[in-house]
């Protein structure tokens, strides 16, 4: 199977210090692990390209987005505007954030034009704490719904499926999808944990699984087993994955007790699915993962079932 990664220029560009975690270290490990893992040469390469105003409207707000823009405007180099206690941006975020969406829609572009096709976006900012009006949790634009509604106008499709395996709730995806019957969105988190959102369930198309600190791998696989019968029935005409690996043992931020080869079995029924219903096209984007040697070890995990299947 071809697997093309999709690069940001500039996520290694912005950084908050050493005391936070949303580093541009998560990449450099992530690069590391790929090229001591070989897959650096065995995957394609894409340079993302910025999203435009009209794809982020297809998931945001004017006002959202302009307002994002204006503070990006006036800021000087070395500025920082904090958007609440986690997320602060500078210049260089905002076009981080602009390649981080942009990359999924170039991903989108790349997977519809052939069969059997997975792409990963390999960006920072991440981005499924946005919602629709607001910029949140390290996140600035809903890259993966972003993507999901590109592909839903772009390409004319009917069905497009959001699997989520971050430790943290996809609130701002869930807030932007949420009734709307062309996306089947599934997300799994730790409960309670930021961002702390409502576990009941708001609309039919979106599937649930809160999971409770100390959640091992078996556990976690009984618990979402339930989503590949709902999303073979759903039959998605391209899946998109919320890739989050900050559920893994080691990572600070959370503690569920996931290993490499959870990602490893969980991307494996994604690719299943994908084959099975939407010509093998998957676009995968990298949201949280906090413990860099985890979160590199798992990123090559997730590749290699991407690829294996
Ligand atoms: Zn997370």
């Amino acid at each position: 199977m071809t697997v093309r990664l999709f690069r940001s220029k500039k996520a290694t560009l912005y950084d908050y210090g050493p005391d936070h975690p949303e580093s541009p270290d998560r990449v450099y490990a992530i690069e590391d692990q790929l090229l001591s893992s070989g897959l650096d040469f065995s995957c394609e390469h894409q340079d993302a390209e910025p999203a435009s105003i009209k794809h982020l409207l297809l998931a945001h707000s004017f006002e959202h987005v302009d307002g994002l823009m204006t503070k990006s405007s006036v800021l000087q180099p070395d500025e920082t505007v904090w958007i609440d206690d986690d997320t602060g941006m500078t210049k260089d975020t905002f076009e981080a954030a602009l390649l981080s969406a942009g990359a999924g829609v170039n991903a989108v572009d790349w997977v519809m034009a052939g069969n059997n096709r997975h792409g990963f976006c390999l960006t920072r900012p991440p981005g499924h704490h946005a919602t629709k009006d607001q910029a949140m949790g390290f996140c600035f634009f809903n890259n993966v719904a972003v993507a999901g509604y590109y592909a839903l106008s772009h390409y004319n499709l009917s069905r497009v499926a959001i699997v989520d395996f971050d430790v943290h709730h996809g609130n701002g995806t869930e807030d932007i999808v949420s009734g709307d019957e062309r996306i089947l969105f599934c997300s799994s988190f730790q409960h309670p944990l930021y961002p702390h959102t409502d576990i009941e369930r708001t609309a039919s198309n979106v599937l649930k699984v809160p999971l409770d600190a100390g959640t091992t791998g078996n556990d976690f696989r009984q618990k979402v087993a339930f989503w590949f019968d709902e999303l073979a029935t759903f039959a998605p005409e391209l899946v998109l994955v919320s890739a989050g690996f900050d559920g893994h043992s080691e990572d600070p931020m959370a503690h569920m007790r996931l290993v490499e080869s959870d990602y490893y079995w969980i991307t494996q029924k994604i690719a299943q699915l994908a084959y099975n219903s939407s010509n093998g096209r998957v676009v995968s984007m990298l949201e949280g993962g906090y413990d860099n040697s985890a979160l590199s070890r798992s990123v090559v995990s997730h590749l290699k079932a991407l690829m294996a299947y």
